[in-house]
């Protein structure tokens, strides 16, 4: 990337980040303690509606937290979907877990209720019980709450919710991040607000988040010295990226503003290009964030212009873009591990595109993306 390039999705800080960043190094709170941690944890709580928040230094280790906090231990099976970033996935075997990954539906993008339950019923013949449902609300647009808390409660399998990605989305009015027995957020460089690197586990209980705190400071006993009688992690959030969180989380609402305008930008290019359709809230129940606006290019329908012709058109004149996130069944590292489904996601990959969706974009931004996609078409 050089200087020039028209990113995919970068950090853009608001008015008051320096200034909350400057009185916490003045204050010497240059740690991973501090007041600017509770402030955020209340403030988040407050914009989400119901939960209770623990900062944590990514959305990663949120993820493996919240596998510990729900009992997942070496043999178990965590039931993950396929269509998503490696890091819902990783923590499953940072536990000794085995994944098992479900396919996506084509509504939403996310884990697909028939398949889930299809897994379920074939894990449970097979003699083990999956520990929990890792779901993901990909590219902000929510996944099918309703049928998929349906299937989890008919069975008692707990539900993982990976909102890294949906901050500020919603299903039925309700915030996406507060759905799952346990919900994510990741708050890294590239997501819809930043703490440069971070991320947070939603709980039910202020005594859960206590618990979920005590582990992510290296599960330290009341004791004069330390004293440990369980494993324990280093994944606090620092006080200095709470502090540029305070400051995005001023902003959110603009951002969530850009982000639309971002997709509305795109709907209105494509509208008349048959064979391109760009990826939108299938029903008014869902409320999406457009982290990133995606698109799907059938090259049956556009004259034989693949997702590879845009994307290399896109590349060679610096403008950033890329395929859709990889199944994760189809990725070297999980080929051996189970799989329930079809095609959905397998197709999503071949024929899908995320494009530059930053709500820092400019008008000029806007109008080199523009012509590239007009000389292609
Ligand atoms: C970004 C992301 C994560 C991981 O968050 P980090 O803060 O980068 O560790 C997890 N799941 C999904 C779906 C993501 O997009």
């Amino acid at each position: 990337m050089n200087s020039n390039t028209i990113p995919l999705s970068s950090p853009h800080m608001g008015e008051s980040e320096q200034k909350y960043i400057t009185e916490t190094l003045a204050s010497n709170w240059v740690t991973s303690l501090g007041p600017n941690l509770a402030l955020f944890e209340d403030r988040l709580e407050a914009y989400l509606g119901s939960g209770a928040v623990a900062a944590l230094n990514s959305g990663t280790s949120a993820i493996h937290l919240g596998l510990i906090l729900l009992g997942v231990q070496a043999g178990d099976e965590v039931l993950c979907q396929t269509m998503t970033f490696s890091a819902s996935a990783n923590p499953i075997l940072y536990q000794g877990a085995t994944p098992v990954f479900i396919d996506s539906e084509p509504d939403t993008w996310n884990l697909c209720p028939v398949a889930l339950e299809d897994a379920i019923q074939d894990r449970i013949a097979k003699g083990v019980t999956p520990k929990a449902i890792i779901a993901v609300h990909l590219y902000g647009v929510p996944y099918q709450v309703d049928a998929i808390r349906e299937v989890a409660d008919r069975y008692g399998i707990p539900i993982l919710e990976d909102a890294a990605e949906a901050l500020g989305s919603s299903y039925k009015g309700q915030r996406c991040g507060t759905f799952g027995d346990i919900g994510i957020f990741s708050f890294n460089g590239n997501k819809i607000i930043t703490t440069s690197s971070g991320g947070a586990l939603v709980l039910r209980t202020a005594a859960l988040k206590k618990k979920a705190i005590f582990y992510a400071t290296q599960s330290k006993d009341d004791a004069p010295h330390y004293q440990h009688s369980t494993i324990g992690y280093n994944y606090r959030m620092s006080n200095i990226c709470a502090a540029i969180g305070l400051g995005q989380l001023e902003v959110l609402d603009e951002r969530l503003r850009l982000r639309s305008a971002m997709h509305d930008f795109y709907v209105e290019l494509f509208k008349s290009i048959p064979g391109v359709t760009v990826y939108t809230v299938p029903h008014a129940d869902y409320a999406s964030n457009y982290w990133l606006t995606t698109l799907l290019i059938r090259p049956e329908l556009t004259g034989g212009i693949t997702r590879e012709t845009v994307r290399q058109a896109l590349n060679d004149a610096a403008i950033d873009c890329r395929p859709l996130w990889k199944p994760m069944h189809l990725q070297p590292l999980f080929e051996n591990q189970p799989y329930y489904g079809g095609t959905v996601s397998a197709t999503l990959f071949d024929i899908g595109l995320c494009m530059p969706s930053g709500s820092a974009l400019t008008d000029a931004d806007r109008s080199r993306i523009k012509e590239v996609l007009m000389g292609v078409f």
